[in-house]
């Protein structure tokens, strides 16, 4: 686990075991329980993963409450000067963490990088801290002075899903961290590797032993940490399924709980969209990182006579090369699953215009090619489910309210699109579409740093954003000091 990576390829590599993290130094799980985790390109055994319990997660809280002690203290510009250091070493081991991140999950070298810049963008924002992390203050009235402290919660605790390993520990970190608090880190069982070489960097950086800990395993080690008394907050990114359980769980040990869940996000397409621009837009969209983020379009809405625009994408999805433009499956099962939803559209009446199932990588492993289905209906698990892989779902409409009326119903909100020329049609959608980040003309509309990252409804449990100041804001606790030094005589009682 804490050796660097030494692939600069896509050959198969093994990376030995991923134990845990805690108080400085790698453990096994105290229980001996361990997990193959695979390289999903290869479909073959890279390492072991320690499976956590109880004990190892309240051995990382201890390891953290001792840590955290003189952590508080620091001030916060000296704690923003790790992730200065940070980022550089980010920089400077890059291209590593590219081919770990692209090992470990499947995706393609330039996603795996790809995501490591924009890891660096969130460190950025954590140091950014040490000038945006002021309190406010105010004189309220004649003599008093009102001022807001963002003060350490303690120990809190973050969870995360396989399909962004290093990036999206980092939509938590830097605003915990910097915000006085120690961390205990769950990463996805399936791509544990590259939290073991971020705690490295960590302690490179010059972050004291026990303030980020990593706890590896499964359900036991997330039941584990939303219900341990002394993790005051919890962040989780994940399926709704999860999410929702463990915004309830860790809500009822009275934990500050921010959960983003699933998504299920809607393209709409109107006749007057920029062809030239629609088209790899939301090809892009629906097979980057093989359709497996939670902003990847799932549903294109066509609005009326588009077929130009549609044909135009099956043109361009269809010469997708598997392993080289597009990575891996997570699994099996997940292979197996969105297979599932293309046999089911199908024999249900959709029609499969570009049909993934035969697609095979060069090296083995776990595949399904770019997937068009074309006049789907509303009734149809291919249209409601979240399949989490490289399929689009076409719905046929006559009007954008018809199109807005689809979108609003379905129980998610990550992410909606509008692809127009049109300034009016752009503002109608984008005040009307129930969903937390809406793009026009981006089929992925990410937001970046310093805006906060999360959905509405069905996508996200708890308020706020996980990203940007928001994070700041969940990461700490207000404390509101009110100030008086001298009689003042001409005041009321108020003053
Ligand atoms: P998942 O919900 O299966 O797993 C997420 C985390 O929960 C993992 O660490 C896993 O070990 C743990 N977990 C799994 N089952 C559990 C259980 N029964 N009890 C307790 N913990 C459990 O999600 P995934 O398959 O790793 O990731 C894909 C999902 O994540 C998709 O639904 C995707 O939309 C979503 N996602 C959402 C966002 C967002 O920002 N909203 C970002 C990335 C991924």
């Amino acid at each position: 686990m804490s050796k660097p990576f030494p692939a600069r390829s896509y050959e198969f590599t093994e990376q030995g075991d991923a134990l845990n993290w805690i108080g400085g130094e790698f453990r096994a799980a105290i229980g001996g329980e361990t997990l193959a985790v695979e390289n999903p390109r290869h479909g073959r055994v890279m390492g072991r993963v320690a499976m956590s319990g109880p004990a190892d997660v309240d051995a990382a809280v201890k390891a953290g409450l001792a840590a955290q002690k003189a952590w508080k203290t620091v001030p916060v510009r000296e704690r923003a000067e790790v992730f200065y250091r940070l980022k550089t070493l980010l920089q400077r081991d890059v291209e590593e963490l590219a081919w770990l991140v692209s090992h470990e999950n499947g995706k393609t070298h330039a996603e795996g990088r790809a995501s490591v810049e924009k890891t660096i963008e969130c460190v950025e924002f954590g140091c950014s801290l040490g000038n945006l992390g002021a309190g406010e203050q105010l004189d309220v009235s004649r003599g008093v002075n009102c001022r807001v402290d963002h003060e350490p919660l303690g120990v809190v605790g973050g969870i995360a899903p396989f399909n962004f390993p290093l990036m999206v520990a980092m939509w938590m970190l830097p605003q915990a961290i910097v915000g006085g608090n120690a961390f205990v880190m769950k990463p996805s069982e399936l791509v544990p590797f590259s939290s073991g070489r971020l705690a490295l960097l960590l302690r490179e950086a010059g972050l004291p032993d026990g303030l980020f800990n990593v706890v590896n395993g499964g359900a036991d080690a997330v039941n584990a940490i939303a219900d341990h008394p002394s993790i005051k907050a919890v962040g989780f990114v994940g399926s709704t399924r999860v999410g929702k359980m463990v915004y309830g769980r860790g809500a009822a040990t009275g934990k500050t709980m921010l959960c983003l869940g699933g998504a299920k996000n809607h393209l709409m397409i109107v006749p007057d969209a920029d062809r030239a621009l629609t088209a790899p837009n939301v090809v892009a969209s629906f097979t980057g990182c093989a359709g497996q983020r939670c902003m990847a379009a799932s549903v294109l809405l066509a609005v009326g006579d588009v077929d130009g625009i549609l044909s135009d994408i099956v043109a361009q999805a269809s010469k997708i090369r598997m392993g080289e433009d597009m990575g891996a499956i997570i699994s099996a099962p997940a292979e197996a699953r969105i297979r599932g939803y293309i046999d089911d559209a199908e024999r249900r009446g959709a029609k499969v215009v570009l049909d993934g199932r035969k697609a095979k990588g060069p090296d083995g492993g776990y595949w399904v090619g770019p997937t068009i289905l074309d006049h789907c209906t509303l009734d149809m698990p291919c249209v409601t489910e979240e399949i989490f892989g490289p399929v689009i779902s076409i719905v046929r409409v006559k009007t954008l309210d018809e199109a807005i009326a689809i979108e609003n119903a379905n129980p998610y909100g990550n992410a909606a699109c509008i692809y127009t020329t049109s300034g009016a049609v752009a503002n109608y959608v984008t005040s009307r579409v129930e969903a937390g980040m809406v793009g026009v003309n981006v089929g992925v509309p990410v937001p970046r740093e310093p805006f906060g990252f999360g959905g509405w409804n069905g996508s996200k449990f708890g308020a706020g954003n996980i990203t940007g100041y928001d994070g700041w804001r969940f990461w700490t606790r207000p404390r509101k000091v009110t100030t008086k030094w001298q009689v003042q005589t001409d005041t009321t009682w108020m003053g």
